[in-house]
């Protein structure tokens, strides 16, 4: 196997911000104006194409886009389920990192669940990806790419059911989206900035999903934009939480409810508690009974628990808690008075967002 390059993906369009745009277009000997055309293209028409961009004089467009749209991502490999309307994509990055993506289109919405690292840190016993490791860091650019993609392809009819805009964004892919703050920030700024500087996207039907990093929790509460924070918390008591989320032997079920619980005061945003159900792990009734207890104890109306039956990872000695067994988990929260829905499994049928189609290509090396 050859050695990976290792470095910085080079300096993209979607980078800058709108002033650093105008700088680097004026740079080039190209008037201000340019960058707002390169950036109506990139974010209203979704493309880097040079081809695409017929307003801009010819020998001008090839230089631009050359130098500010360089390729970062490439797909590699597409999986579809649900008639087409699910699609994963695994990319593979310039220095060969892979991650994934995967758009799953619903009757009045859609849905990108994206990456924000190659691989994680976090270490989750039941999470493919968790046992890669951390390979690095996503680019801004690299994140808002998967996304330039998913709306193209809804925009250009790609997905069953006629042309469509992106409604909702995950942050549920490949990685720990609060371990790269600076990327997630930058490119939670470019969803919700409007068009033409971003893509326009509402703030509330963006997730940001944590493994529970308390002080980057805190930080994002101050951002000031309002985006969905999820907390997978999957057990309500320490001992079993550090065995399923190692990084709970630094912050505690308590300091991570208590961060979450801050991000509801400061943004006004509901959380999300996430708990994958995993048979005779964590789906005990006095669990359900505690997990309510505690976010009960911190208010009423501030919060919602979603149970996800567990996707089980090749080689894991999980699997999914029996139906019953989630039915009684989900009744007892709903007796508790915290409004529950179990999470939507689309897309396990092609191991949707648990990195493991990027497992098996690594085990195939
Ligand atoms: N690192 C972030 C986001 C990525 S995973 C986080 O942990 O929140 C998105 C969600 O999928 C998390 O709640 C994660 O715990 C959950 N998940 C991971 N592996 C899973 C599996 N095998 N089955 C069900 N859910 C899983």
């Amino acid at each position: 196997m050859a050695p990976r390059r290792r470095g910085k993906p080079p300096k993209h369009f979607a980078d800058l911000t709108a002033d650093e745009r105008v700088a680097s277009v004026t740079e080039m000997g190209e008037k201000a104006f340019r960058a707002k055309q390169l950036a109506a293209h990139y974010f209203t028409h979704y493309t880097s194409d040079p081809a695409e961009m017929t307003d801009l004089p010819k020998a001008t467009r090839d230089q631009l886009a050359t130098t500010m749209f360089p390729p970062l991502i490439r797909p590699t490999r597409r999986m579809e389920a649900d008639g087409g309307t699910t699609v994963k994509t695994l990319w593979h990055l310039f220095d060969d990192a892979k991650v994934e993506s995967v758009l799953m289109r619903y009757p009045h919405r859609t849905t990108l669940c994206v990456s924000s690292q190659a691989g994680c840190g976090m270490a989750c016993p039941f999470c493919a990806t968790g046992q890669l490791g951390l390979t690095r860091n996503l680019s801004t650019a690299e994140i808002l790419e998967q996304v330039r993609d998913a709306f193209r392809a809804l925009d250009r009819g790609e997905i069953p059911g006629g042309p469509a805009r992106l409604n909702n964004l995950v942050f549920m892919g490949m990685g720990e989206p609060l371990a790269n703050p600076r990327a997630v920030i930058e490119t939670v700024k470019a969803l919700v900035a409007p068009a033409p500087e971003g893509f326009g996207m509402s703030a509330r039907n963006i997730t940001v999903s944590t493994v529970g990093l308390v002080p980057a929790m805190r930080k994002l509460a101050d951002l000031g934009i309002p985006v969905t924070l999820a907390l997978s918390l999957h057990a309500p008591d320490d001992d079993l939480r550090s065995e399923l989320v190692p990084i709970n032997t630094r912050w505690s079920v308590d300091e991570a409810i208590d961060a979450a619980r801050h991000y509801y005061e400061v943004t006004g945003r509901r959380v999300s508690i996430e708990y994958a159900l995993i048979k005779d792990m964590n789906d005990h009734g006095w669990r359900a009974d505690l997990l309510a207890e505690k976010l009960n104890a911190r208010g009423r109306g501030w919060v919602h628990v979603n149970p996800i039956p567990l996707n089980p990872t090749p080689g894991s000695i999980w699997t999914a808690s029996d139906r019953s067994v989630e039915d009684e988990f989900v009744a007892r929260l709903r007796g508790h008075g915290i409004p529950t829905t179990i999470r939507d499994t689309r897309g396990s049928d092609i191991d949707g967002a648990c990195g493991q189609l990027a497992a098996e290509e690594d085990d195939d090396e």
